[in-house]
């Protein structure tokens, strides 16, 4: 059995469902799909989630018109019994009654999660109509994780024994990225982009024969197309390049999806859903590393350095207060460096929650930082790449070990 996934790009109009069915005829007879939100849709639930939360009653109701505006325009141009659609619609219109009482990422879960609801009923409906065999799976009803609301993490045992019973080789099963529910019923979701991470979960619980990640680009790129006029398609990838690009921030896969798969050596291809009959990227128990340089910007990025005020050693103790204030504030830390008396990172400038974590740093060290960097990652560096990149650049600290280089830059631009 194969897993296909299709994101929230691939199914942005009436066209992309008419495509995905195309793809699923030709390659997935019998396949698991699984499906994220159409188009922006989990942006436009989060604004609704925040309109409902501050109790903005007419900004709510036009951003629920616009998600149902959407949704109707795209079913209106395919055939098929939409009847499950309008229910859903219905069910959000009365949760959305209630003044809200949970806290707000709980809120949150029970509310976006009804983007990925609402695209696959859609394309299981057109699926059916189109005379596929057909079955819409709830994933909430196999995925089952704690109650880690917009992270949640996944009981693996419970929801292999779920997964084996749901999904039978006797039609296209039809089921929801990202979401999952707690024991008691409990909407959870995954983590944003988790879509990914719903398909891996899918094929390690289901002894799967591959994964496909169907995108709009031609596979696994060296680089963002955005960033680099001349990216190289990379055929082949080990698991290990793949973890560690994605870990870096390539975003074409999501950083949690490699893991399963390894796990139990179950190949992952990534294919373009534009021209499907191309061969894209394969990831896999390869023995060779790439070969290829791979370049990975982040922007936004800000650099913090801590000097102790007692000139104490960045060792043990110091370690160990800075690392739980960035796991207490939700910082992760994309970059670190120490000398004797001083400790940098790197980390998004989250304006949400970098402010708090500078305050709690006070305490404790004299903070300096700079905003508005960028990090570069390369992977399988040589001098001439790290030369090209640091073109109209100032590099502020770098940081290489025998594979990867990181450097922090300002651009003179
Ligand atoms: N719809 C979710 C998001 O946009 C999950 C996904 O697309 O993978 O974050
Ligand atoms: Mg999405």
């Amino acid at each position: 059995m194969k897993v296909f996934k299709f994101g929230g790009a691939s199914v942005k109009d009436a066209a992309g469902v008419r495509n995905l069915a195309e793809i699923v005829r030709a390659q997935g007879q019998n396949a698991v799909v699984v499906v994220s939100a159409m188009g922006k849709t989990t942006n436009a639930l989060e604004d609704v989630v925040r309109a409902y939360v501050n109790q903005q009653t007419a900004d709510l109701q036009s951003r629920v018109q616009a998600v149902r505006t959407y949704h109707q325009t795209i079913m209106e141009e395919l055939t098929g019994d939409f009847t499950l659609v309008e229910q859903t619609f219905d069910h959000l219109d009365n949760y959305l009654k209630q003044p809200p009482s949970a806290p707000f990422d709980e809120v949150y879960d029970q509310i976006v999660s009804l983007g990925e609801i609402l695209s696959t009923q859609i394309v299981a409906a057109y699926l059916t109509q189109t005379g596929v065999p057909t079955r819409w799976v709830d994933a909430r009803q196999l995925i089952r994780t704690d109650s880690t609301f917009r992270e949640g993490q996944v009981d693996w045992s419970e929801t292999s024994q779920r997964i084996a019973k749901a999904v039978t080789p006797d039609a296209v099963t039809i089921t929801q990225g990202f979401i999952g529910q707690t024991a008691d019923g409990r909407t959870t979701t995954l983590g944003r982009e988790g879509s990914d991470y719903t398909a891996a979960i899918f094929a390690h619980c289901s002894d799967a024969e591959s994964v496909t990640i169907w995108k709009d680009v031609p596979g696994v790129l060296n680089a963002d197309p955005k960033w680099f006029d001349e990216t190289v398609l990379l055929q082949k990838l080990t698991y290990q390049d793949a973890i560690e690009l994605a870990y870096y921030g390539a975003t074409v896969i999501h950083p949690k999806t490699i893991k399963p798969l390894q796990n139990k050596g179950i190949p992952l291809y990534v294919r373009s859903f534009i021209q499907p009959e191309a061969q894209g990227t394969a990831i896999g128990n390869y023995e060779q590393h790439l070969t290829t340089p791979s370049f990975i910007f982040k922007v936004n990025q800000m650099l913090i350095s801590l000097h102790p005020y007692d000139f104490s050693f960045i060792a043990e103790d110091n370690l160990s207060r800075i690392f739980g204030r960035f796991a207490q504030a939700g910082v992760k830390i994309n970059l670190m460096q120490n000398t004797a008396i001083s400790f940098s990172v790197v980390v998004d400038d989250n304006p949400d929650r970098v402010p708090t974590l500078l305050e709690q740093l006070k305490k404790d060290f004299r903070v300096s930082y700079n905003a508005g960097l960028e990090l570069i990652t390369i992977r399988y560096y040589n001098q001439s790449t790290i030369d090209r990149v640091l073109v109209n650049k100032n590099l502020l600290l770098e940081q290489k070990s025998r594979y990867t280089v990181q450097l922090v830059v300002r651009d003179l631009g």
